[in-house]
């Protein structure tokens, strides 16, 4: 027997030029006190979208994983201007500080991602407090509505694309081996990953074209899709602790731990690793993805990153303390190796 539970995801509106539908689709949801929120660089979208919402309130800066005292700040502006949606436009960081706001006002939110993070499609919070993040589900944090407009990422630089991009794909990897995932769940996420591997290439080599960055785009939905409906496994921990713990960069993290996290794992779910070798056109899916990175310019090392080899054995201690499941089960001296080959960056099992 077979039990899959999960919510159905939010509304989407998908396509080039899409922006436009954020003041048609706010007055569907029927608010009259919108708090926009949006970081530096997606300024000029969001002062598009102020332009036809007249918003009772904006946030201007936002920051990655969260501090507290963003988030706090956050909350006081909401309930001051006594917010009944929050519009969101941008990446993850400005999807999470809305999820933040969204988590302690219930306030609904619409979503206008600029980043192939994902963010937008789950229930998960992020929260980042003395070095430490934390994480949770909570059902009133999953935005109502999400706006894709494919043009907005014209403008999202090369390398943060290339990192971007490897952050969905790997949010796909770990859905097709998640014990958890529906059938659809897995669809999507080996969709997603070959819609990627084939439009980020081209992306990466024209960054202003608009077909390559419309299936980057829907590529990365369809990875948010997957991580909305699974559980993640060892190489999502590995990332969070770097991130919350040693302040290591979200995208470009994912981007160098993911092959070695799928060399750690492929022995063990063999059906979930001939699915993303199919979708990587490869039969060696750990090789595939690092050779995918570096052909695209992503960063392919944890020291290049600025990870401190002597942190490698603390790292490992906090990734099995966190005690997540994973296909291989998770033992400190694997995971201390992993990070020794994702700080030393070389092609798995080429070293
Ligand atoms: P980000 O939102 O920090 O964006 C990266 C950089 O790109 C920023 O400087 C941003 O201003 C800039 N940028 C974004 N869109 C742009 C555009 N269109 N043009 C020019 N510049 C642009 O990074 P991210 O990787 O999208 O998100 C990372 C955060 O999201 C992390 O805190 C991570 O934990 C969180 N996250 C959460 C979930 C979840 O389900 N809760 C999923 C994925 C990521």
């Amino acid at each position: 027997m077979e039990v899959f539970d999960h919510e159905p995801g939010p509304r989407v509106v998908f396509g080039a030029g899409a922006l436009a539908q954020v003041p048609a689709e706010v007055r569907r949801l029927g608010p009259r006190r919108v708090l926009l929120i949006a970081g530096r660089h997606e300024k000029p979208y969001a002062d598009t979208l102020a332009a036809g919402l007249s918003p009772a309130g904006r946030i201007e800066e936002v920051a990655v994983h969260v501090p507290a005292e963003t988030a706090a700040a956050g909350i006081e502006v909401a309930r001051e201007i006594e917010a009944d949606l929050l519009v969101c436009v941008g990446g993850g960081s400005a999807t999470g500080l809305a999820k933040a706001i969204a988590r302690q006002t219930g306030v609904a939110i619409l979503a206008v991602p600029t980043t192939y993070a994902g963010s937008e499609l789950t229930p998960v919070w992020g929260l980042t407090e003395g070095g430490r993040k934390t994480t949770g589900g909570d059902p009133r944090v999953r935005p109502r509505v999400v706006v894709y407009d494919p043009e907005l990422t014209l403008s999202l630089p090369v390398e943060v694309s290339a990192a971007s991009g490897l952050n969905a794909v790997a949010h796909a990897v770990e859905a097709l081996y998640a014990p958890d995932a529906a059938p659809q769940t897995k669809d999507a996420g080996e969709e997603g990953i070959r819609i990627l591997a084939a439009a980020l290439p081209k992306v990466v080599a024209r960054p202003g074209d608009l077909a390559a960055r419309t299936d980057a785009l829907r590529g990365a939905w369809r990875c948010g899709a997957a991580l909305a409906g699974a559980t993640m496994g060892v190489h999502h921990t590995i990332c969070h602790v770097l991130g919350g713990a040693y302040d290591m960069p979200h995208a470009e993290t994912h981007a160098v731990v993911l092959p070695h996290a799928v060399a750690c794992n492929e022995a063990f779910v063999p059906a979930a690793m001939a699915r993303l070798g199919g979708a990587l056109g490869s039969n060696d899916p750990a090789k595939a993805l690092w050779d995918l990175a570096a052909r695209i310019d992503a960063p392919t090392s944890l020291a290049q990153l600025g990870f401190r080899h002597e942190n490698v054995d603390a790292a490992a201690e906090l990734v099995v303390a966190a005690g997540k499941a994973n296909p291989r089960p998770v033992e400190r001296d694997w995971v201390a190796e992993l990070l020794l080959e994702a700080w030393d960056g070389a092609r798995p099992d080429d070293s």
